[in-house]
């Protein structure tokens, strides 16, 4: 409790520590107005502000009327939100089922900035999916880890290499706060690690209706080592990883249990937490089930989600490492170490090694894939798993991720849609019909707003140059590699994702001569963003960054191509709602699905992308382009060559013709029509809302209603 806001707007504080505020406006501005300066300098973090501004500002704002008046609009909204008897889609359609948690346990959690616990996609989808089940009113409880390091932060130097820095959370300015045990106001949980016994406690970060429980393991009465094993996110060392996956999955479950909190269905997002469905069974081995009986019925009420096609991806660990770890725990499972470890394995062979997504598809009874193209190339990875069965038959289905739409609009294509879709768009935004009205905006308003977010991501960007320039005395030469010199007016495309090479980064620089000619063209120029972090321990990873870093460096290109240090969800808010053009090019087969591009449609880009991962599905022949065809090439060489002629082509013939095709006005009429196309056709069905409800109608509520009637033919 803050002991120096005033009692009149003392809410304040609980305001700032439920994430709700962050997708919602006038919340913002309540805090903003406060002190916009310190708002700024805090990224827009609440909690920050509160603990920093100075006591006559709480004090003015307390008698002052205008800000009263906003204060008490956002306060009876804040409590309509939270009531339980708001009547919500859920509570609608399922009225039987409002009081049944839902568990959703993920290593990562995206909600904002204040609280960096996130690598990437995987952890912005979490966060979406948390904030839309609050706005849906599903009955959702969250389980993870609180990184007091989290991921790092990325500086680049000026020869283009990564440097990882890591910046201890103050716990007192994020929006989290301790949960003591009902029982003894002490530690929640205790797991066993080999011989070693590891206290944990818990943080609660609130999203709206949905409460979030964090694990920690940073508590005095561990050993050092154990004090150590939260703090960061995707350790690489495969021990220490392995310990952080028992502390989450078996954790979470007695954290839940300590709680009160007894879910009917439980969602793994990612195979990194699956050992919570193991922790499941051996509660009800307890209880004098069979180990069969327990799998059946754990299955039953589990859901579980895939992300990753990509061999490389999936979390695999050494036999002796399992053993060393859990060869005290299977026997509380009521199976010997070879039928444990078979629950790890990918088909029929015995390998020396424990695979967790595996292990996740044999637990859980309903199981999907991020996009439909990734639950294709999924049950044709799984297949060992049920050899008696075709590929198509094999039990994975796909719900294609979405956004969460009010999270990464911009404000001002926000009111823009209030002006033409209705007031109520957003409680409406997966109605298709809706969209239809995206076709009466005139092309003059969409041109001026797109324009007006665009020159704020230039201006965020010269600032990120300016301060860069201002505290680590960088070389001038890298300022231009920053961004200092781009141009509002100049076509811009973003290829901001992780660096790694299946999403060939580099492609667009195959043929430096041509690339060149598209960007410094003098009457269409050409600008392109890139952005992304590496990963800490992927040495090649951070190679091909470095040479892209190079070839974006090259005077030549005329400070045209820049390069956005440390890529998050903060940056990510402003590129995508910024840029001309999302540029996405992953090798066939292997994006499980990518959200950044529909970020960027919903804000007026197109989407300019081979058609893998979500694009698949979303490409309607004229929302947007597809580089290249949906051929299997025989080599990545020749892929490669063909994606970057395909590419090349598109830019000259295609893309900056019709960006520079105008009026007498500099209206670009084609442009804007083709980005209504995009709008109308891929908001309304890439979003959280769309995908939260195909959750719901085909894993969470099928599985609660087995779990009910089990109940009652128990009792
Ligand atoms: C949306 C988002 C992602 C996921 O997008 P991809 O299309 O998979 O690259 C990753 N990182 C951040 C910071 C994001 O905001």
């Amino acid at each position: 409790m803050n002991q120096k806001i005033p009692q009149r707007i003392a809410r304040l504080d609980e305001l700032a520590n439920n994430l709700w505020w962050s997708w919602h406006e006038q919340p913002r501005w309540l805090f903003s107005s406060l002190d916009y300066q310190l708002w700024r300098l805090s990224d827009h973090n609440p909690v920050r502000l509160l603990s920093e501004v100075s006591p006559d500002i709480l004090q003015a704002a307390a008698i002052d009327r205008a800000f009263l008046a906003l204060y008490d609009s956002v306060m009876s909204e804040f409590d309509a939100e939270m009531s339980p008897s708001k009547p919500t889609w859920f509570t609608a359609t399922y009225p039987d089922m409002a009081h049944s948690p839902i568990a959703y346990f993920s290593m990562e959690y995206a909600m904002h900035n204040s609280l960096p616990i996130y690598a990437g996609g995987l952890g912005v989808l979490a966060g979406d999916v948390c904030k839309e089940a609050s706005d849906l009113g599903l009955p959702m409880v969250a389980v993870g880890f609180m990184y007091p390091q989290g991921y790092f932060h990325q500086h680049v130097s000026i020869d283009g290499w990564q440097e990882e820095i890591y910046r201890q959370l103050d716990f007192d300015q994020a929006p989290i706060n301790r949960v003591l045990s009902p029982r003894d106001g002490t530690t929640i949980a205790r797991i066993q690690l080999g011989d070693d016994t590891v206290a944990i406690e818990v943080w609660q970060v609130q999203v709206g209706r949905v409460s979030i429980y964090l694990l920690d393991t940073n508590l005095e009465q561990n050993s050092p080592q154990y004090r150590e094993l939260s703090a960061r996110l995707y350790i690489a060392d495969r021990d220490l990883r392995l310990q952080q996956e028992i502390v989450l999955g078996i954790g979470g479950v007695r954290v839940l249990r300590a709680l009160g909190i007894n879910p009917l269905v439980w969602h793994a997002n990612e195979g990194h937490i699956s050992f919570m469905m193991l922790e499941r069974i051996r509660e009800l081995v307890a209880a004098g089930a069979t180990f069969a009986e327990a799998e059946a019925k754990v299955r039953a009420a589990t859901a579980f989600t895939t992300h990753t096609p990509v061999p490389a991806g999936h979390d695999i660990f050494p036999v002796q490492l399992i053993e060393k770890y859990l060869s005290r725990y299977w026997p509380s499972l009521g199976i010997d170490r070879q039928t444990f470890l078979r629950l790890g394995q990918k088909d029929d062979s015995m390998a020396q090694e424990f695979n967790m997504t595996a292990l996740s598809l044999k637990l859980s009874g309903y199981r999907s894939a991020v996009s439909q193209l990734h639950g294709k190339v999924a049950r044709k990875m799984w297949r060992g798993l049920w050899p008696q069965l075709s590929e198509d038959q094999l039990p994975i289905a796909h719900v294609t991720n979405g956004i969460h739409v009010c999270t990464w609009v911009a404000r001002e294509m926000y009111h823009l849609f209030e002006r033409y879709l209705g007031e109520d768009w957003i409680q409406k935004h997966d109605d298709s019909r809706l969209w239809e009205h995206v076709l009466d905006i005139p092309d003059e308003e969409l041109w001026a707003v797109h324009q007006d977010v665009k020159r704020k991501l230039l201006s965020v960007i010269r600032e990120r140059a300016r301060e860069r320039w201002v505290e680590d005395n960088i070389p001038p030469r890298q300022l231009l590699t920053m961004g200092v010199l781009l141009n509002p007016e100049a076509l811009t495309i973003a290829f901001a994702r992780r660096f790694t090479e299946y999403k060939r980064p580099a492609l667009i620089f195959r043929d430096i001569d041509r690339l060149k000619r598209i960007v410094t063209n003098q009457w269409h120029p050409v600008q392109i963003l890139f952005a992304g972090k590496s990963h800490p321990a992927d040495f090649l990873s951070k190679r091909l960054m470095q040479q892209v870093y190079a070839l974006a460096s090259d005077p030549e290109f005329q400070g045209r191509i820049a390069f956005i240090e440390d890529y998050d969800v903060h940056v990510a808010h402003y590129l995508t709602q910024g840029v001309d053009v999302w540029l996405n090019t992953p090798r066939r087969g292997q994006e499980a699905c990518g959200t950044s591009g529909m970020k960027a449609a919903l804000n007026g880009a197109l989407h300019l992308s081979v058609r893998d991962g979500w694009w698949y599905e979303g490409y309607n022949g004229t929302n947007g382009w597809a580089i290249g065809d949906d051929f299997a090439a025989s080599t990545t060489e020749e892929e490669d060559v063909a994606d970057a002629e395909a590419l090349y082509r598109l830019l000259e013939g295609k893309i900056v013709p019709l960006y520079y095709s105008r009026d007498r006005r500099g209206l670009p009429h084609g442009w804007t029509r083709m980005v209504k196309e995009s709008i109308r056709s891929i908001v309304p069905v890439f979003c959280a809302r769309r995908m939260l409800k195909e959750y719901t109608e085909r894993m969470y509520i099928p599985a609660a209603r087995l779990a009910v009637e089990a109940q009652r033919v128990k009792t």
